[in-house]
């Protein structure tokens, strides 16, 4: 048995560039209606970071999209949870001290890390994620006093897990599980404990990753995506494979590409070829194996391709795959 948890990066561009309706909430919308359709809940891991920035200017960008979008994003993400789908917390720390001047965001620290603000005696990742923890949750508990965050999404680190300090403050604040990492060395395992502090346990729950010739990954449709996203970051493309350490960058074969299960990226064929291998591994460990998928809200524009993945799941697989969310994953 497969458990499959979809989450979706909630976002404009890293840099600050993009648009809040065009990219956040329109194919959010577009994505959500999908999953509602097929009777499949999505995890939403908004930046937190950034929305409160978006809290902070929204006179301004109330001058620029002539309405509140503010307001919008978080009536959406409320909309949203009251129809069943799950809310955890992404954070991007270079929106800490974002400013917005001439319709434009100006983000000092672009490469931020959550490790670099221990650098500052006034401000350490404990503070900075805890403000960002009770934002969400207050948010949230408008509509449901017993919201609990348990699941976090860090970033700007490569894909892969938390600092153990950070890992420490992350188990002090409630959180039980971290998703980034893409670790397909530990492809065997569905998910590791990364720090245990006075009995309780930080699991990361890896997005599921196989190693692919770089050569078969090519698509027409992927050319586009990334032309597309090009034109918004233009660290994009290098940005967005970081390995995981030093050892893995010396000893990496460059024609082997790490494809995450994206459903913004995957044909529907692609994703069923790594539930397959999911499936396999599964067997191996004789228990139910949860499977993460990335997304990016930005990034969809493929939603033909989700929704004939997701009946395919929903019928050929129905035995031997289910669905979930962050906040009723089992692990044992
Ligand atoms: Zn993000």
């Amino acid at each position: 048995m497969i458990n499959i948890i979809p989450t979706v990066d909630h976002e404009i561009f890293g840099n600050g560039r993009g648009h809040i309706e065009n990219n956040m909430i329109n194919p959010l919308k577009k994505m959500a209606n999908i999953f509602d359709n097929n009777g499949v809940s999505l995890t939403i891991f908004p930046d937190i970071t950034e929305i409160m920035s978006f809290k902070k200017y929204s006179s301004n960008l109330q001058k620029y999209y002539s309405k509140d979008i503010y307001q919008e994003v978080k009536d959406q993400l409320l909309d949203l949870y009251s129809k069943g789908h799950d809310i955890q917390l992404h954070v991007h720390p270079q929106w800490s001290d974002a400013t917005y001047k001439n319709n434009n965001w100006i983000l000092p620290k672009r490469n931020r890390k959550i490790d670099d603000f221990n650098a500052d005696a006034n401000f350490n990742s404990f503070s900075f994620l805890k403000e960002n923890k009770t934002f969400l949750e207050n948010m949230i508990r408008n509509i449901d006093k017993n919201y609990e965050i348990i699941a976090a999404r860090l970033t700007n680190q490569g894909w892969t897990q938390p600092s153990k300090k950070v890992s420490r403050e992350l188990i002090r604040l409630g959180i039980k599980y971290h998703s980034l990492s893409n670790n397909t060395n530990r492809l065997a395992l569905p998910y590791w404990p990364i720090s245990n502090d006075s009995g309780e346990i930080l699991y990361e729950v890896p997005i599921f990753t196989v190693n692919r010739s770089i050569i078969s990954y090519f698509s027409l449709f992927r050319l586009f995506l990334y032309s597309h996203n090009l034109i918004f970051n233009s660290n994009f493309i290098f940005g967005y494979q970081k390995s995981d350490s030093k050892k893995s960058q010396t000893k990496r074969n460059y024609l082997i590409f790490r494809q995450k299960l994206d459903f913004c990226h995957l044909s529907h064929k692609e994703m069923e070829a790594q539930v397959k291998i999911a499936l396999q591994m599964s067997k191996k460990i004789n228990k139910t194996y949860n499977i993460v998928m990335i997304s990016h809200s930005k990034d969809f524009f493929n939603g033909k391709s989700l929704d004939k993945f997701l009946k395919i799941m929903k019928s050929k697989y129905k035995d031997v795959v289910s669905f979930g969310k962050f906040s009723n994953i089992s692990i044992k």
